[in-house]
């Protein structure tokens, strides 16, 4: 996407900063819970709340998380990595330092393909992935005078994934944070809950002439759903255009994105690395990997979004969209499969859950796990189809029922009596039917208009209820009717 500008055609350029909340029991350096939703204090050890003399641990389960994260992203996994203190001052923080990962980090340089709405895919880089601790959470609402401190959140384990400048517009940085929480729901690493905030996004935004390299860039804070990141960088992005096109310059610095007011606004100057005083934490030794253990984690790594697409799209024949459509969640892949397993046309069950099925979730607000039709019952109405006892027509009103009541396909179609008419006497009955009913229209239609035909059919489907093989219907009433 290009922003046309009064001198001209604009680039944007983007880069993600995305912490994502580690699937774990317990804190990074603490064996506090991390529950979310806990009244405010509850799982706070003294290691969190920095007592003195307090000594981290660290947690073997959220550096194999990182780990499978990083592999998950075809990166690096640095067998020797360090933990630094980042020095600031804030109330949330009562080590006055978070302790994360600055020139060492455990992972290094991976990439993640994004996928655009024309089926294709596009390769982002991953600068790096570093594993961090959560700062506890300042509460400005429940007293008039006062703020309280929950530290709750002090010391969850958060992996900050960085991506490299390489996006050009909302859309992709869109596709890059949904295709970003696919692979981390897959590989169960984090939930990607970006309302419960275990998936939060910093974007950076700068704007260039084409060719021309990097503008200084802004970057903004703490975006919390797909949607704001992406209006957020379009706003930030004009913002700037129009800023250097009236002879301003842009200057580094935070910004917050308000969605109420559609701007961004200033929060602070940046601040540098030097800022930081970082140094190594002197109550943490180097963070060394067994090679062994990594390639363990690799050898059991889920297959992921990318591998399962492109597996729909050769063994079922489906077009990369629709495999992208159905891989994007687990669960969804799995249902899918379930139902087109063995099946002579897989397309037409990919249909069935693309349209029908998630039409019905998203009109109910259901995940695929609430269905209300089980993927065995779903493949059961398609068998139904495929072995002429019903026509598709009639498969969506059983549809509806199975949706309503949670019966199987067959039991309804039982029940009700719609197994499809397909003997030729009861059809060329109701065929003989139409005919002498209708003497004038049938002149008509012979006189020479022949698009009376799909009128024909409409009345012979109602006079069998929907049920006469169409097929048959139109085989039959042609050679009736002559022409
Ligand atoms: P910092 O510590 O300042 O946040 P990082 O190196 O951690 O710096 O992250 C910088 C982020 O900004 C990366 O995601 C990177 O891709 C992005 N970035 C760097 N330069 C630009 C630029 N000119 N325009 C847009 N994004 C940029
Ligand atoms: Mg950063």
């Amino acid at each position: 996407m290009m922003i046309e500008g009064r001198t001209g055609k604009w680039e944007i350029v983007i880069g993600l900063e995305v912490h994502a909340q580690v699937i774990s029991k317990s804190k990074l350096f603490s064996g506090a819970a991390t529950d979310f939703g806990a009244a405010p204090n509850t799982q706070v050890s003294f290691v969190d709340a920095a007592f003195p003399g307090m000594l981290p641990v660290i947690n073997k389960v959220c550096v194999e998380q990182a780990i499978k994260t990083g592999l998950g992203l075809g990166a690096e996994i640095n067998t020797v990595s360090v933990f630094d203190r980042k020095n600031y001052f804030y109330p949330d923080l009562p080590a006055g330092y978070q302790i994360s990962q600055y020139t060492r980090p455990i992972v290094g340089k991976g990439k993640l393909l994004i996928d655009l709405p024309d089926g294709a895919s596009r390769e982002i880089g991953i600068t790096r992935l570093h594993l961090e601790q959560d700062a506890g959470k300042s509460m400005h609402d429940q007293n008039p005078s006062k703020t309280y401190v929950d530290l709750n959140r002090s010391g969850v384990a958060l992996m900050e994934i960085v991506s490299e400048p390489d996006m050009r517009s909302p859309e992709e940085a869109g596709a890059y944070l949904r295709k970003l929480r696919s692979i981390l729901r897959y590989l169960e690493t984090c939930d990607g809950n970006m309302d419960e905030g275990s998936m939060r996004c910093d974007a950076n935004v700068s704007v260039r002439k084409p060719g021309e390299k990097f503008g200084t860039r802004c970057e903004i804070k703490n975006v919390n759903s797909v949607r704001y990141v992406m209006q957020a960088i379009e706003i930030e992005a004009r913002r700037q255009v129009e800023l250097i096109e009236n002879g301003g310059k842009v200057d580094q610095e935070t910004r917050l994105f308000d969605p109420n007011k559609g701007e961004t606004r200033p929060m602070r100057s940046k601040e540098h690395a030097h800022d930081y005083r970082y140094f190594p934490d002197p109550d943490l030794l180097p963070l060394v990997l067994d090679p062994k253990r990594v390639e363990a984690i690799k050898a059991a790594l889920p297959e992921l979004p990318d591998a399962k697409r492109e597996r729909f799209v050769r063994d079922y024949k489906l077009s990369p969209y629709d495999a992208g459509v159905l891989v994007a969640e687990r669960e969804q892949a799995e249902y899918f499969e379930t139902v087109a397993k063995g099946r002579k046309d897989p397309k037409l069950a990919a249909n069935w859950v693309i349209v029908e099925l998630f039409g019905v979730l998203n009109k109910q607000n259901l995940d695929i796990t609430k269905s209300p039709v089980s993927a065995r019952n779903l493949a059961g109405l398609l068998d139904l189809m495929e072995d002429n006892t019903i026509s598709g027509r009639i498969a969506k009103d059983v549809f509806q029922i199975m949706v309503e009541t949670g019966k199987d396909a067959a039991a309804i179609v039982q029940e009700k009596g719609l197994r499809q008419v397909t003997d030729t006497g009861a059809i060329d009955a109701a065929i003989d039917k139409v005919i002498a009913d209708n003497a004038a229209k049938v002149g008509e239609y012979r006189g020479g208009k022949p698009t009376l035909f799909g009128w024909f059919v409409g009345q012979v489907m109602k006079a069998t209820q929907g049920k006469a093989n169409p097929a048959m219907v139109n085989e039959r009433l042609k050679a009736k009717l002559g022409g």
